[in-house]
């Protein structure tokens, strides 16, 4: 134990951690609470290093947004538009197999899809979109197959095929409404067109009176739940999100990782956290400014030492800048997300990021970190470890 976790007051934490024993919410109030940022991240990256050694990980991902046309009207949301305003849009299905097919051109691995609650597209495009994407994988080695309804997930390790990770628990309530079909039976459907993955976004913060603050009308917390719980037993993984740096407070963010390390110690089907701090420009929330950098690297921290039945957390650079996500490999974080190539919610709600990183950017900031670059797939698992 160092010198900062002793003098912290934090040490039975630490003591914890190392005994590979799980700290409760009183001790996870500790973290968010505390001032000592050195002595977190001494427990954190303990944490990180018990789980998964010296390496950290990114991926080659695209992130495409078939439309910004959405009937809800989140308040912190600032990428969704309604049909009269000038700057939604929407692309046709072959507009996005042409941006999938330079994607794969690029040595690209994943398509990040998601989009508004559209207005008047029908459950059939959905299921178009994935079949022509899931197309270009025709022919290519690895091609996954759907897996059985409750069947064990078969991870593979595609190199040179997009893998389709699409929409979040809200999206996929949307297309249950508009298939009228229960979710169970919707996801069945979108995975034989082709659908991989599920996307973590739109956890918000489960709370039900900050979600109502700043996500009214959205899915409740038990529905978002419900939906990564149903695509779990099908076999499918997913990623989960925090959105932080609003309006709640710390035993808000406490509340809401109870409620993920729960459900996955259910079905053990999240295969990575992802932390999103708040972005203030363009919406309606009363925030004059994004979460602190110590507050971040706090957040993280305290994710990574709670989350025990999580063995990836994802510095997510969009929202934190290069700069900071890198530090946060040093505060729980063993994941820098991906490449991205053109991102647009965050940029519209104010993020100063660039559109991309590129992956040997990538590498030099997990390099000068001090740990081994890991090329990852979606599920990050290794495709190539760059010693
Ligand atoms: S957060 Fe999603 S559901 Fe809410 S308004 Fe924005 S696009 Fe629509």
């Amino acid at each position: 134990m160092n010198f900062f976790v002793q003098r912290s007051g934090l040490g039975d934490l630490y003591d914890k951690v190392a005994a590979g024993q799980r700290v409760s919410e009183a001790d996870a109030l500790r973290l968010f609470e505390s001032k000592d940022l050195n002595a977190l991240g001494a427990i954190a990256d303990l944490a990180r290093e018990k789980k998964v050694g010296n390496r950290a990980s990114f991926i080659l991902n695209r992130y495409l947004n078939y439309s910004n046309y959405c009937i809800l009207s989140c308040q912190f949301c600032s990428f969704s538009r309604k049909k009269r305003d000038a700057d939604g849009f929407e692309l046709t299905i072959p507009q996005m197999v042409e941006k999938a097919r330079e994607a794969l051109k690029l040595g690209i691995t994943e398509l990040h899809i998601v989009g508004g609650l559209h207005p008047s597209l029908p459950f059939s495009h959905y299921v178009d979109m994935l079949k022509s994407l899931s197309a270009l994988n025709d022919g290519v080695a690895g091609r996954a197959e759907p897996c059985p309804p409750g069947g064990a997930h078969d991870p593979r390790h595609p190199t040179a095929r997009l893998h389709l990770k699409c929409f979040t628990a809200i999206e996929i309530l949307h297309l249950a409404w508009l298939a009228k079909k229960t979710v169970e039976q919707t996801l069945i459907e979108l995975k034989n067109a082709g659908l991989e993955s599920l996307t973590g976004g739109g956890a918000e913060i489960f709370q039900p009176a900050v979600r109502s603050a700043i996500a009214k009308g959205k899915e409740s917390a038990e529905e978002y739940l419900d939906v990564h719980r149903v695509w779990h037993r099908l076999g499918g993984r997913s990623t989960c999100t925090m959105l932080y740096g609003h309006v709640e407070k710390p035993a808000d963010r406490v509340d809401h990782l109870r409620q993920l390390r729960a459900l996955q110690d259910e079905t053990r089907g999240f295969v990575g956290f992802v932390a999103l701090p708040y972005q203030p420009e363009n919406n309606e929330i009363p925030v004059k400014a994004p979460p602190t950098g110590f507050d971040s690297l706090r957040t993280l921290a305290a994710s990574r030492i709670y989350l025990d039945n999580f063995d990836h957390i994802t510095a997510y650079w969009v929202g934190l800048g290069m700069k900071l996500a890198q530090i946060a490999l040093s505060y729980g974080a063993d994941d820098l997300h991906g490449t991205i190539l053109e991102e647009h919610i965050f940029h519209m709600a104010g993020a100063t990021s660039p559109q991309l990183q590129t992956e040997s950017d990538m590498i030099k900031a997990i390099r000068e970190a001090g740990r081994t670059p890991v090329q990852r797939n979606t599920f990050y698992e290794p495709i190539k470890v760059l010693d």
